[in-house]
């Protein structure tokens, strides 16, 4: 494929930058997507500031991405040019152990390549979304259903699918009480996808700006976490999501759960968090993490949002616009999730 415009961070510390990177030439099982939006996770923020202390420079960010087909490799037949489809969190895995066939694509014993900060299988570095196109295998490329507009897709192959995967994971249903902290990009899909699988949703949102916004999303309740101690909330809950960006105080949150409650936490702050270990013994609570989600599940959550509404409330922004809204996203003031229009990266 050769040279495409991209937009990444040269070095630690650097702003957000225009650039030119090399894409590799369609092989008999890639997909080439235009790429028509990508949205902006805080993932991408995290890792272009180095905060987790492993990003390697230069770095295009980028892994919620929909797009067009232009071409596929001669081996493919499941896609063709033109077809809607979308790329996430993962490019690549081993596909033979026991996690890739089990379809935890995403906890590969030989270890996943993520779609940037990585290198592939073939000794290149990976570069994300924020581009005009993309080189895929074909086992990582999504359908985007006809119902899911491409921008309100985009935002679903990352923050969609890691609440989706979760909530699926420990029975969010009927029945079920979930509190979503945070309510970001991750937070605004869980809200959605919780209450279309028919659980009871309770907002834990700093403040009451996000109040109106929760209902709409289909939570019944919204408590702004500033004005309000957790431990009037104590036992309420058998899940809670935790979306925060920050380090959060674990010991309030698991005693947010009932017995056998879980705790799953999605946010990734770079600072270290403890608990005291009364808090998880009483109630029999479950402290639990997630990763994104394997690829048939992704194609699954794809079909179950495009048949229950489940877009993504995003903000159109152009790539002159990138650094703003990483300062917005951080200070939490995204309604509900950044994307960026492909057109505008040339
Ligand atoms: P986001 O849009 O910034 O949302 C995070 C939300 O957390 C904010 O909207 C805010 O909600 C709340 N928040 C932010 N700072 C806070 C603080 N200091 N104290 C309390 N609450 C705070 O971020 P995102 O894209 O949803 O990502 C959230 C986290 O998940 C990030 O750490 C990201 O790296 C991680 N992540 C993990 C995975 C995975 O596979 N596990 C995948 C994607 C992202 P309120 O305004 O409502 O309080
Ligand atoms: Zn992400
Ligand atoms: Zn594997």
């Amino acid at each position: 494929m050769g040279t495409v415009t991209a937009y990444g961070v040269r070095a630690p510390g650097a702003g957000i930058e225009r650039m030119e990177i090399m894409r590799r030439d369609v092989g008999p099982y890639d997909i080439a997507i235009a790429i028509a939006f990508v949205g902006i996770c805080h993932s991408d923020i995290h890792n272009a500031r180095d905060e987790w202390g492993h990003t390697a420079f230069p770095l295009v960010p980028g892994h919620e991405i929909a797009g067009t087909v232009t071409a596929v490799g001669s081996s493919v037949r499941t896609l063709a040019p033109g077809d809607r489809v979308g790329v996430g969190v993962i490019v690549d895995s081993c596909r033979n152990c026991a996690q890739c066939l089990a379809g935890n694509e995403q906890y590969c014993e030989a270890g996943c390549v993520e779609t940037y900060n990585d290198v592939g299988r073939d000794g290149q570095p990976t570069w994300g979304g924020y581009s005009e196109r993309i080189v895929v295998d074909e086992h990582f490329v999504y359908r985007v259903p006809d119902a899911l507009s491409l921008e309100a897709a985009a935002p679903l192959l990352c923050a969609g699918i890691t609440v989706y995967s979760p909530l699926r994971h420990w029975g969010a249903g009927p029945g079920t009480r979930v509190a979503v902290v945070g309510l970001g990009g991750l937070g605004h899909m869980a809200v959605k996808l919780a209450a279309a699988l028919g659980a009871e949703v309770t907002v834990l949102s700093r403040t009451v700006a996000k109040e109106a916004d929760s209902a709409r999303l289909g939570a019944q309740r919204h408590v702004a976490t500033h004005n309000t101690s957790l431990s009037e909330l104590r036992e309420q809950f058998d899940i809670v999501v935790n979306t925060v960006s920050a380090r959060v105080g674990l010991d309030a949150h698991l005693s947010l759960l009932a017995v056998d409650g879980v705790l799953v936490n999605v946010g990734l702050p770079p600072e270290r968090m403890d608990l005291a270990a009364a808090t998880l013994v009483d109630r029999r609570r479950s402290l639990a993490g997630s990763m994104i989600g394997g690829v048939t599940e992704t194609q699954e959550m794809l079909e179950f949002c495009a048949g229950n509404g489940c877009g993504a409330d995003v903000e159109v922004v152009s790539a002159d616009d990138i650094a703003a809204a990483w300062d917005r996203v951080v200070a939490g003031d995204v309604r509900y999730r950044f994307v960026i229009d492909g057109s505008t990266i040339r």
